[in-house]
């Protein structure tokens, strides 16, 4: 019998952890699907690793492992994708903005043949108006740049094995999760769901991080900001011989002298669109940087009993392998 795994990051979620397992478990044991739940603590400051903890002990479904300190939540996607043993995985939200009534759902039509099932948002729920004109504004950037449709998707789907071990398999350490598995193609099915209320706790998105997140996200699935750069220095250049000329002119006809305002914005133009593509340049030296160092993704610092303590160990030797 086929296993399903979910895999569920967890950053600062002590409220939510019990309550995701019960409904989760309630849900799949009607539906009678073999099942595992392994949650990611990713380095909380509360005590979500204990909460885990507690329900690997009382339910033995349930695996959990625990960050040395916050990776984030590309990261403990990952780290999960890594420990589920599932022939079909699930990844969700640990405070249930993700219907887990919709799992049974995905577990159908993977059953039909499907390898990867997208979560489509039929509606974003509630969310604030900042919140949903900057995320707008970053679908719609993003999916102009790497050429999918990203608008309505989300971080709840569920993946192949195969799928799975394609992921795994990626060398990049800046992963987008989202975007990989459309890039990575497969038989693709969706389904919408609405989102949720979050059931406890907050969300835990300030402004400055989903900035981050979506400049991160963007460099690392497009080059297009450094082709931009490009662009606009042929534009600039275009212009700057028509004004070379102009000035040529003027000086040969003798009426230069002024002009001195030109010169001034003329500075201030250029030296400000030098200033922003270095940055560009700058920042995808940073992303080079980091991959050549070859870090791990995460660190995981415990692991809860019933956890294989391969993992562990697999998860060492692959690090130094690659
Ligand atoms: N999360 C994580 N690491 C982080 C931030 C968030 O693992 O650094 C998890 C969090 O515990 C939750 C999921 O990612 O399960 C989504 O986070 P949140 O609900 O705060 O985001 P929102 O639903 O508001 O977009
Ligand atoms: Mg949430």
């Amino acid at each position: 019998m086929a296993l399903l795994s979910i895999v569920l990051p967890a950053y600062n979620e002590e409220q939510n952890i019990a309550n995701a397992t019960s409904v989760l478990s309630d849900i799949l044991e009607e539906q009678e699907i073999p099942y595992e739940l392994v949650f990611v603590n990713d380095g909380s400051k509360d005590g979500t690793y204990r909460e885990i903890q507690k329900a690997a002990e009382s339910n033995s479904h349930v695996k959990g492992v625990c960050f040395s300190r916050n990776f984030g939540k590309e990261a403990a996607i990952f780290a999960g994708l890594e420990i589920a043993t599932g022939d079909a995985v699930v990844v969700m939200d640990c405070d249930l903005q993700h219907p887990p009534q919709v799992v049974p759902q995905m577990w159908r039509i993977w059953q039909q043949g499907a390898e990867v099932v997208e979560g489509i948002k039929s509606s974003r729920g509630k969310e604030s108006l900042a919140h949903k004109l900057s995320a707008g504004l970053f679908y719609k950037i993003m999916s102009k740049l790497i050429r999918i449709d990203m608008s309505a998707s989300s971080d709840f789907k569920l993946l192949d094995r195969r799928v799975v071990n394609v992921l795994l398999e990626l060398p990049e350490r800046n992963t987008f999760f989202r975007a990989l598995t459309f890039w990575v193609g497969f038989k693709t099915e969706t389904v919408s769901y609405e989102v949720q209320e979050r059931q406890f706790g907050e969300s835990k998105w300030s402004v400055l991080s989903l900035m981050r997140y979506a400049i991160a996200n963007a460099t690392s699935f497009s080059t297009l900001p450094l082709q931009m750069v490009t662009f606009i220095g042929v534009v600039a250049i275009f212009f700057s011989v028509i004004l070379g000329i102009q000035t040529l002119v003027k000086y040969l006809s003798g009426t230069a002298v002024e002009g001195f305002t030109t010169v001034i914005l003329l500075i201030l133009i250029v030296g400000g669109w030098v200033m922003i593509s270095l940055g560009i340049i700058g920042h995808y030296i940073a992303r080079i940087y980091e991959e050549v160092k070859g870090r791990p993704k995460y660190i995981i610092s415990n692991t809860t009993e019933n956890i294989d303590g391969n993992v562990l160990g697999a998860w060492r030797r692959r690090e130094r392998k690659g």
